[in-house]
């Protein structure tokens, strides 16, 4: 459960995807070229969207951002994996959320998420 802590928005690097490019660039110059593609810029050491201690395009945001503190991969350990149909994915959180463990079931929000991002490519 969100805590609305606001760490992941400062002390992370927030991937774009380019669907996210393509709904946020509306916002102007907030993208900076990574080294395997590209983030949400920073100012003063938070995202470019973090104002007044809340997400300014909270039902815009990237995919990562609904995501968080959930980070999917297509290897990794077998007490990771979550198959949701034909898709299976390797699941992990970030321990540095404050909100771990407030919120509901996380198995459930788990397959949720899954469900709801069932259109990405998988390996
Ligand atoms: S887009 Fe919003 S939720 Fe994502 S890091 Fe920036 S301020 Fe936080």
């Amino acid at each position: 459960m969100c805590i609305r802590c606001g760490k992941c928005c400062s002390n992370l690097d927030v991937p774009v995807t380019y669907e996210d490019e393509k709904r946020l660039k509306e916002y102007g110059d907030v993208f900076t070229r990574g080294k395997i593609g590209l983030y949400l810029k920073k100012v003063g050491g938070r995202c470019v969207f973090f104002r007044d201690g809340q997400c300014t395009i909270y039902n815009k945001r990237p995919e990562a951002c609904k995501r968080y503190p959930f980070y999917f991969r297509c290897f990794g350990d077998d007490d990771a994996l979550f198959c949701v149909g034909d898709v299976r994915l390797y699941v992990y959180i970030d321990p540095e959320c404050s909100g771990i463990g407030r919120g509901e079931n996380v198995e459930r929000v788990i397959v949720e998420l899954l469900k709801s991002t069932i259109k990405i490519r998988c390996c």
